[in-house]
């Protein structure tokens, strides 16, 4: 019989600090860390702090402090996504350098009028899709505009991509088991903007390979993201982690939990006297 060896179980828990942590996160974490764990693998803690005007050092603090209170432990150091934008303009510029990049100019305003006046506008999961008012600018035009100084964000051509990626493409989910990546159902999603050298999904493609990732686990409300993620990893020549996208968390109402919803903070909880191992309880009976 041939050894195969197996891939190490590497996961990780990826916050944003943009407020405290709430049963849902805590859930997240678990499931992350117990999957680690229980594979004898390693749990990594990444904050993804790009968005500076949503992001707070305090909410990182407040981050760290509630994990640790529930008992989980993660390998140092704490990848912080803020740290590393040299990172995320290198992959930009290797996918620039593809031709699979193009800047956009349009406002919401403009999104929003030509989408109204196309009609049937194509649709994905997640509304509306960009209708590639930019994408087919001349040169002189682009150039023109770039010159001007206006705003602009960086979209990825979809189209173009998919045409330079091996096709066809699989992710292996654990819930949805082997499953065709269809990155055009979020059409041509924005990877970076003029003065911000990454999106969300370049950075969690980056960074799911810089730090060894093999195993994503998320809520479902991220399963589509992974459809982009998939061509990204492709494109960049990066290695594809295996998934598992969970059920959302949901309360008594049947809502999602929420960062507006202070009650139910793990810093709340705290303070009235929850035990970490009544946030287990909780999370078991919300499961229900
Ligand atoms: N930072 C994202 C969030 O807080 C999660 C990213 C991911 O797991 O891919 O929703």
């Amino acid at each position: 019989m041939v050894n195969v060896p197996m891939r190490e179980i590497v996961t990780r828990f990826a916050p944003s600090p943009t407020g405290r942590l709430h049963v849902g996160h805590a859930y997240a974490a678990f499931f992350a860390h117990d999957a680690a764990q229980a594979a004898g693998g390693r749990f990594l803690l990444r904050i993804e702090d790009i968005d500076a005007s949503r992001c707070r050092a305090e909410y990182t603090a407040g981050i760290i402090e509630d994990l640790a209170w529930l008992g989980l432990t993660w390998e140092a150091p704490v990848r912080r996504q803020s740290e590393h934008l040299a990172d995320y303009a290198a992959a930009l510029r290797r996918l620039q350098e593809m031709g699979v990049i193009y800047p956009c100019f349009c406002t919401r305003k403009d999104i929003a009028a030509e989408i109204a006046r196309a009609g049937a506008a194509p649709h994905g999961p997640e509304g509306a899709l960009y209708p590639g008012l930019c994408r087919h600018l001349s040169d002189e035009e682009r150039h023109k505009r770039l010159d001007s100084g206006a705003p602009y964000a960086l979209r990825l051509d979809v189209e173009r991509a998919r045409r330079l990626a091996p096709v066809p493409l699989y992710f292996e989910d654990a819930g949805a088991g082997t499953v065709a990546a269809q990155p055009e159902l979020l059409g041509d999603v924005v990877l970076a903007r003029k003065d911000a050298p990454t999106s969300y999904h370049l950075a969690v493609t980056v960074d799911d390979a810089i730090q060894g990732v093999t195993l994503v686990t998320r809520g479902l409300d991220l399963f589509h993201a992974t459809h982009i993620q998939r061509l990204l990893q492709a494109l960049l020549g990066l290695p594809t982690p295996r998934y598992h996208h969970h059920p959302l968390l949901l309360d008594d109402a049947g809502r999602r939990f929420a960062k507006r919803d202070r009650a139910v903070t793990l810093e709340a909880l705290r303070r009235s006297g929850t035990t970490p191992a009544g946030v287990r309880r909780l999370i078991a009976a919300a499961r229900r």
